[in-house]
């Protein structure tokens, strides 16, 4: 056994040899992202630094690194975040999407129920094939989203499917997904929610249900519900969102969240939110443990624009911007495990990050009902670092 004393002195050389290894070989970093305002929640880092990147995977994070540096990125006046994480878009639809969200600095998707049993193993094609991290959820409906409504014939929604659809694609499939408002469900909401856990709770899987306007109440709805599930469209309006007719949140929407239920912004086109329920929900303090897009390749033409847009929609409700941030990396990587090691600027995770630009002006912002904002600041998307490289042509 080792004695004290000796213990001491191999410590003490350890430090010899480190001092030794600082003078004699300077430090060899493949890419260096300099002087960004570095914001990464998941450390409760929010300072001016560089950020080195050697072999794909993050270095350093500290000021004024210096060393054998091949290539830099001048940050300065720049907010370097961690790549940001989706969970909730189409972006499996189709092979364009994936490259396109990543130019917005979106180095993680989740595909939110796009296809269901008939249609997911395209989804999970698509997953595989793109440049990030993508990852999909089976829709209780075998048909995954129609117009018509998926789930107003109830059959649609077949366990024994679902389950096969897992088994076949467990590799990039991370939950379930239903959406349950009255066009899409009818009166067979919570008969579909019920198929809809029976599957995810078989794989011990979360399981994303999508609200707003649904036949059944919250306070039916969410005691279906399981820790890590996740509730997006969390401020759909009426009939049945989360507020009462006096706009006060209801009890058991509280009691959910305390009880590890996960409420996700999910901002959407039509819908699935408007400024007076952002502004009441949050003004009781109720804000977003997640925010997502619900983008899809069409969602530069709507108030989606882009990730770093619906970001900044919660600036101008005096959201602080670490934890706008945090919304969209670390707390989204917490969601699904595939995102375990992602979602932060930590010594030796994956050198995904989204470096932004945080304007000043005069920016106008779309609800799903045409309602506008304006707000005073903006984040815009700069340039994406995908496993430790720059993306061309963002
Ligand atoms: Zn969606």
């Amino acid at each position: 056994m080792m004695n004290r004393r000796l213990f001491i002195r191999t410590v003490a050389t350890g430090a010899a040899v480190l001092a030794w290894t600082r003078k004699g070989l300077a430090a060899t970093y493949d890419l260096v992202i300099k002087g960004g305002r570095v914001i990464d929640p998941s450390v409760g880092l929010d300072g001016v630094r560089d950020v080195a990147i050697a072999g794909g995977k993050i270095a350093a994070v500290e000021a004024n690194i210096a060393g054998d540096i091949t290539e830099t990125i001048d940050a300065r006046g720049k907010i370097v975040a961690p790549g940001l994480i989706d969970i909730h878009t189409h972006a499996g639809r189709s092979k364009e999407g994936p490259p396109l969200a990543l130019r917005d600095g979106v180095t993680g998707w989740v595909d939110a129920g796009s296809a269901g049993a008939d249609n997911i193993d395209q989804i999970a094609a698509v997953a595989r094939g793109a440049p990030q991290i993508g990852r999909a959820l089976v829709n209780i409906a075998r048909t995954g989203v129609t117009s018509g409504g998926e789930l107003l014939d109830i059959n649609s929604a077949n366990i024994d499917l679902a389950r096969g659809a897992v088994v076949r694609n467990r590799d990039v499939v991370v939950g379930i997904k239903a959406r349950l408002s009255n066009n899409v469900a009818g009166p067979n909401d919570l008969e579909a929610l019920r198929r809809a856990q029976e599957v995810a709770s078989s794989f011990s899987l979360p399981l994303m249900i999508h609200i707003g306007q649904s036949y059944s109440p919250m306070r039916a709805i969410l005691p279906l519900l399981k820790r890590g599930d996740i509730v997006t469209h969390m401020y759909a309006p009426a009939p049945n969102g989360i507020l009462d007719d006096q706009g006060r949140l209801f009890p058991e929407v509280a009691a959910a969240r305390r009880r590890g239920i996960i409420f996700d912004f999910g901002n959407g086109v039509l819908d699935h939110f408007n400024w007076d329920v952002v502004e009441r929900a949050t003004g009781q303090g109720f804000w977003p443990d997640t925010i997502s897009t619900d983008w899809n390749v069409m969602s530069k033409t709507t108030g989606v624009v882009d990730f770093p847009n619906v970001m900044s929609k919660f600036l101008m409700f005096g959201m602080p911007l670490s934890q706008i941030v945090a919304c969209a990396t670390v707390n989204a990587s917490r969601v699904f495990q595939s995102f375990d090691d992602r979602g932060t600027l930590n010594v030796g995770a994956p050198a995904d990050l989204s470096i932004m630009e945080l304007r000043e002006g005069t920016f106008e912002f779309l609800d799903n009902y045409k309602g506008t904002r304006t707000g005073r600041q903006r984040l815009f998307p700069a340039v994406t670092v995908l496993a430790g490289r720059p993306v061309q042509g963002a």
